[in-house]
């Protein structure tokens, strides 16, 4: 397996139990195996249990992940706000040092407004957490406008937004908190997107375990992938060395105050 030439951190992967098909799980040590094969420093890992299961089963999938491999794999508190306990989960990953929150308005089922996100907002604030969110397509009540009025109640939240989208972008032009990550983007946007946005608004993010090589079969096989070859792809669109290695490393670096 090709390594990366350049240092990897990938702000988006999950483990757990994740929706679509039962039996679909990943582990930390499927996630260990892509970054020790293929090159990655550091990830940060959302588990999708939070969803098909239950919020508190995925935050402990992720605070026995971050005892053990916490070097390596970095926690993110996937919050439901639907939930009404979620809050009892954030002292545990507080104390546990995670690193952001993630949400998914669409596989946890709410539209994005401020009456479902701003007890959100306010933790993600109090602890400066930045928030990793899933922006759905443009023009439904999940996508990447319908932050809008967040973004300007809480100027002070990273907020990045995934997927790159199209609405995505003058959000991340206008507003210093927000960024959008390249998880399952076309290359050719993605090159639209450093055109638009410069080097320093764009994370890179893969949505791995899907699609990687973990060692061993999986409940459902999906196109393959290694960062190789995503990076490959950049590559291909005359993204050069140093702003690729802002989006893989630098952004992530400085968002989530990692180590070097
Ligand atoms: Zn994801």
């Amino acid at each position: 397996m090709t390594q990366v030439d350049i240092p990897l951190i990938d702000c988006h992967t999950h483990i757990g139990r994740l929706p679509g098909v039962v039996g679909e799980v990943f582990y930390p040590q499927d996630l260990l195996y892509i970054a020790a094969r293929e090159g990655a420093r550091f990830m940060l890992v959302s588990s999708a249990t939070a969803t098909t299961v239950g919020q508190h089963a995925g935050t402990d999938e992720v605070l026995a992940m971050v005892a053990r491999y916490g070097d390596r794999l970095g926690g993110m508190l996937w919050i439901n706000p639907h939930d009404p306990t979620w809050e009892s989960d954030v002292d545990r990953a507080a104390q546990a040092g995670f690193y952001g929150i993630k949400i998914h308005p669409t596989l946890d089922h709410y539209a994005v407004d401020r009456d479902a996100l701003d007890a959100v907002f306010a933790v993600a604030r109090e602890h400066r957490w930045p928030i990793l969110t899933h922006a759905d397509n443009d023009g439904t009540p999940m996508s990447a406008l319908k932050y809008e009025p967040l973004i300007q109640a809480y100027p002070d939240v990273v907020l990045i937004l995934a997927h790159l989208r199209l609405e995505a972008i003058p959000l991340a032009k206008r507003y210093e908190n927000v960024f959008v990550d390249i998880t399952y983007v076309d290359p050719m946007r993605v090159e639209l997107g450093v055109d638009a946005l410069g080097p320093s608004k764009i994370l890179f993010g893969s949505d791995a375990c899907e699609g990687f090589d973990v060692g061993h079969p999986v409940a459902r096989a999906r196109p393959p992938r290694s960062y190789a070859g995503l990076l490959e792809g950049l590559r291909v669109r005359g993204i050069a060395d140093a702003v690729l290695e802002q989006i893989c490393y630098r952004n992530a670096q400085q968002l989530f105050q990692l180590a070097p």
